[in-house]
């Protein structure tokens, strides 16, 4: 089997499953089930906060427990809204069959950081800036997403919103793709520990597949200036005193790419996991 992710394999056909057309179809939307999923989403943010801390109090629970009730979590949150990270060059190619992107408030900053903070991205199949999934989040109501002090929903050609997604990479934000009742795929993130997702990875929660890639250094080319050690939230890059450069842990990095954007010398790249024994199964 070709070592991709679980969703590759069940979504994908072996390909990579966010490249799919058919994963961001305006039929997978109609589904009424998936519809209501999407109004509660983002019409009880404040839920989600609450699980998250319930998984500080899951931890301290006895090991064993925990290893009975990891997987039950995590399994349940795969059928629901789960994510992957995946670098720029992949979502150029989203962008590139999609037709619409519309830029929203975060709804974990909502809760996470009180304000709002437009690093969220609705994608949809439909043409043109009225979309389904637009019409069905303003639906909702929520004062946050459409309320007199927020900048509300906004249509983003493809240029500008990957222009906006580099900006986001040079302040440390990784970009992570995600489903409303898997397989349907509605949105891409920009994420920080301010994102529940994020901080539910912490807590030793998987929320998230890693990319299909892993980060590498290429050591002619670094000079060890340490510009990208800053960058990497899950800190996968070591500095070697001995060697006077850096080098990527392929068992730590999730292969967001976003190293890349802080290295003046061209150093890093992404290769993909399959490559990698080391990491070509972990996710
Ligand atoms: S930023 Fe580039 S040159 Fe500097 S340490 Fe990192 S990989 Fe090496
Ligand atoms: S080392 Fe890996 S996880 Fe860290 S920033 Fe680079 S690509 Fe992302």
């Amino acid at each position: 089997m070709i070592a991709v992710c679980e969703f590759c394999h069940k979504h994908g056909e072996g390909e990579k499953w966010y490249l799919q057309a058919q994963n961001y179809s305006e039929d997978l939307l109609s589904d009424l089930s998936r519809r209501r999923y999407i109004q509660d989403f983002f019409r009880e943010p404040h839920k989600k906060e609450a699980n998250i801390a319930r998984l500080d109090d899951l931890n301290r629970l006895p090991a064993f427990v925990r290893s009975a009730v990891k997987p039950v979590i995590v399994n349940r949150q795969k059928k629901s809204h789960y994510g992957q990270v995946l670098p720029l060059e992949d979502i150029e190619e989203i962008f590139g069959f999609v037709n619409s992107i519309v830029r929203l408030p975060c709804v974990c900053r909502h809760v996470t950081v009180g304000s709002e903070q437009r690093y969220c991205y609705g994608i949809s199949m439909e043409p043109g800036e009225e979309t389904e999934l637009g019409r069905l989040i303003e639906s909702i109501g929520a004062d946050y997403l459409t309320g007199p002090h927020t900048g509300g929903l906004e249509s983003v050609p493809a240029d500008k919103a990957l222009e906006q997604f580099r900006e986001m990479e040079k302040r440390g934000l990784i970009h992570t793709v995600w489903t409303f009742v898997t397989p349907f795929i509605g949105g891409i993130c920009n994420c920080d520990l301010d994102c529940l997702a994020m901080r539910a990875l912490s807590k030793s929660y998987r929320s998230m597949f890693r990319a299909e890639y892993v980060g590498e250094v290429d050591a002619d080319l670094c000079n060890g200036c340490r510009a990208c050690i800053k960058s990497c939230q899950f800190g996968a890059i070591r500095y070697s005193l001995a060697g006077e450069k850096v080098t990527i842990d392929p068992l730590k990095c999730y292969g967001c790419g976003i190293c890349r954007i802080q290295c003046t010398k061209n150093a890093i790249f992404l290769r993909n996991r399959a490559e990698m024994p080391a990491a070509a199964n972990l996710w």
